[in-house]
């Protein structure tokens, strides 16, 4: 068994934030009083309790947290409970989050007992990264979104908005499959949500979306668009205007940067005392960054889209490394330092191989967009600027990249 980990950026509203926040914040006070607990316990006994009784202590200690709240809450407005500290209730937090942020804490002693790691530490609300569980039982995912257990289990219609949170991928994580040990995660400021998927789940998923045999896609790639073999096209980030508007910004303040680097270099300076310069090299980097991830995410959701058309069989272009990355340079040369055409390529093979879609590359020497589909003809003088592909023999005139795809699905078919 072979276990696929997916790890997905979420979009919690304010609302679910705060739920969210919560539990973290929770689930690190809850190890904090364990970690107490076992501290002293340890120190008094020199051996470890059982996790049961350390359990059966903390549900007991939770209990009497709560109602102590429920009783000096009353009649207190919200504020004046943030002020005197007496939000230390733990009943609006997952039951299973705590159960786990206890087995977690404990398993951190037990590691130390095993003399395999030392001593462990308390947790801190101040931690970049944060964590907590949920019940692989209690999660519930659609293409879109995910339901979580204690952050969203309104049953009324109104307050229904705060039930579902957004994914940043589309159809990332398989639907209606067994889940092991899924956490949402927050990282600086982002929140993820983190789970796992056995192969053997997946796989009897993926016999639920049955692939079209009959179906079989040629696809040209290029930098501006994708074309299948039944005129579909898909045109790329780098075509749209959100592209354009980044880029040009991060143009410019990769101009100013060189022109801070020149005058530090005149002044003999160095560039880690430089404030100013190391502050302009923050904001290259999160424009970078930006175009970056709009790169990415502009290739998983291709991906996808080719997924959804459910083809059996997709065609593609052999290119070797040297046309590959040739076409990356065209990236690289503008200081976006990713090499999406490779990227593309291989997360292409790596998404179809798993949904069970053959990838066939037509061999080096096979002329895909100087042959014509029609007739057969081989144009010899086609230049790249030529976008209709015009055939002297038979007189077919037909879009470059479609009559590329199309060559590129008769190829298959004639093997
Ligand atoms: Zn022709």
């Amino acid at each position: 068994m072979y276990m696929y980990t997916y790890k997905v950026m979420i979009h919690p509203n304010n609302k679910q934030e705060t739920k969210i926040r919560r539990s973290l914040n929770k689930c690190i006070e809850c190890n904090h009083i364990v970690y107490d607990y076992l501290d002293n316990f340890i120190k008094q006994n020199k051996n470890i309790p059982s996790i049961y009784d350390v359990r059966r202590w903390f549900t007991v200690q939770k209990e009497i947290k709560d109602h102590e709240t429920i009783n000096k809450r009353i009649g207190l407005t919200k504020k004046e409970v943030i002020e005197n500290h007496l939000d230390t209730c733990f009943y609006d937090v997952s039951n299973d989050a705590l159960k786990q942020a206890v087995k977690d804490t404990y398993n951190s002693f037990l590691r130390y007992f095993k003399k395999i790691s030392k001593y462990p530490n308390k947790k801190s609300f101040k931690d970049y990264k944060k964590s907590f569980y949920v019940d692989p039982y209690k999660i519930e995912f659609t293409d879109k979104k995910v339901k979580l257990e204690k952050i969203s289990n309104s049953q009324k219609k109104s307050r229904r908005i705060i039930n579902y949170i957004s994914l940043a991928e589309r159809e990332r994580i398989p639907t209606n499959t067994k889940y092991y040990n899924p956490r949402v995660e927050l990282i600086g400021d982002k929140f993820y949500i983190v789970v796992s998927v056995s192969d053997e789940d997946y796989l009897g998923n993926k016999k639920k979306k049955e692939l079209d045999s009959e179906k079989i896609f040629g696809i040209d790639i290029n930098i501006n668009s994708i074309v299948t073999s039944d005129n579909t096209k898909i045109e790329r980030v780098t075509t749209k205007d959100k592209y354009h508007k980044i880029e040009k910004r991060f143009k410019k303040e990769q101009e100013k940067l060189s022109h801070k680097y020149e005058i530090l270099k005149k002044e003999k300076r160095k560039i880690r005392n430089s404030k100013n310069y190391l502050k302009q090299k923050k904001k290259v980097n999160k424009y970078r960054n930006k175009l970056n991830n709009l790169i990415n995410n502009d290739i998983n959701e291709i991906i996808t889209d080719i997924i959804n058309l459910r083809p059996s069989k997709v065609v593609i272009e052999t290119l070797d490394v040297k046309d590959m990355k040739e076409q990356d340079n065209k990236y690289i040369r503008k200081g976006i330092q990713k090499n999406p055409f490779s990227k593309l390529l291989n997360k292409l093979k790596e998404r179809l191989n798993k949904v069970g879609i053959e990838i066939v590359e037509a061999l080096k020497w096979y002329p895909s967009s100087k042959k014509c589909s029609n007739c057969g003809n081989i144009k010899e003088d086609l230049s790249l600027s030529d976008r209709i592909y015009h055939c002297p023999k038979c007189g077919l005139e037909i879009d470059r990249d479609y009559n590329a795809s199309i060559n590129l699905k008769n190829y298959c078919l004639s093997k």
